[in-house]
């Protein structure tokens, strides 16, 4: 894709993450996402326009708001960087099509998605349950093949299979999560994952289908293993009582799933002979 879409495509990007930012204050504090207009969460004074241009602003400056000179969190520039770099990177892979938008509407997911958990362990139904919806719709735009229901219903026609596969990925994904979740965590006396973290992997299907969806899912729970136990045991936290951001790293897997999954499959199978 020509370097003047990629680079039209990072600074709307930058635009949309500022955007982004405003989603995973308000969200998870059940405040509107469309008024008040931006405010700072020190002194509550509304922002000027020409303080709140993304990452210009924060660099100009120096991370701080003008009025209180309280700090401004670093969250804030790097989901705007997040997000230009994952519209970039969406162009390049997709080019101008539908898929693309498939893409950035499940990047943007994913970045609200990832900071919520990780701030305030919360994954608003607005988004999970909100994308379920969103992720079955772009199924009849997107065809996906990966699953099982050309086999199932071999009449349904090419929509109603993509449909289908979508919503059974879905179901598959996270029915039976739950429910082993829900057993070990109470065998083992541990936190058990939040239905927040049920439904976003239902979500994580209807976009991803079934083989990129479970790639999704290992990769985020291998992840959340590696470093959310590594940082238990680093801090001496008792796992008891404190609770991982488990929805932080499946969205990490979604979206490495999303851009490198078909390869990472496709590698695996070679592994093994297939
Ligand atoms: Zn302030």
């Amino acid at each position: 894709m020509t370097g003047i879409f990629v680079f039209i495509a990072g600074v709307f990007g930058l635009v949309f993450g500022s955007f982004l930012n405003v989603c995973i204050y308000r969200l998870p504090r059940d405040l509107s996402i469309v008024a008040p207009r931006s405010f700072c969460p020190s002194c509550q004074r509304q922002i000027r326009w020409y303080d709140n241009l993304p990452l210009l602003s924060y660099l100009l400056l120096g991370g701080r708001c003008r009025a209180c000179k309280g700090l401004i969190g670093w969250r804030y520039p790097i989901v705007e960087v997040m997000t230009a770099a994952l519209f970039a990177r969406t162009i390049v892979q997709f080019g101008l099509t539908t898929a693309a938008l498939k893409w950035t509407v499940f990047g943007c997911l994913m970045v609200i998605l990832f900071w919520t958990d990780a701030e305030t362990r919360l994954l608003p139904d607005e988004l999970t349950l909100g994308g379920i919806v969103v992720g079955l719709g772009f199924s009849l735009f997107v065809p996906l093949f990966d699953g099982p229901a050309a086999l199932l219903a071999p009449r349904a026609g090419t929509l109603g299979v993509s449909l289908m596969n979508s919503a059974i990925a879905a179901f598959l994904l996270s029915v039976p999560f739950a429910a082993f979740a829900y057993a070990y965590t109470r065998l083992r006396g541990i936190i058990p994952p939040g239905w927040g973290d049920v439904k976003l992997l239902a979500m994580l299907g209807t976009f991803l289908g079934l083989g990129q969806g479970i790639l999704a899912m290992m990769l985020g729970a291998l992840g959340g293993a590696i470093l959310g136990g590594g940082y238990i045991l680093v801090r001496k936290k008792d796992p008891r009582t404190h609770a991982l951001p488990l929805g932080t790293f499946l969205c990490i897997g979604g979206v490495v799933a999303a851009f490198w999954g078909p390869r990472i499959i496709q590698w695996w199978q070679r592994l093994n002979g297939y």
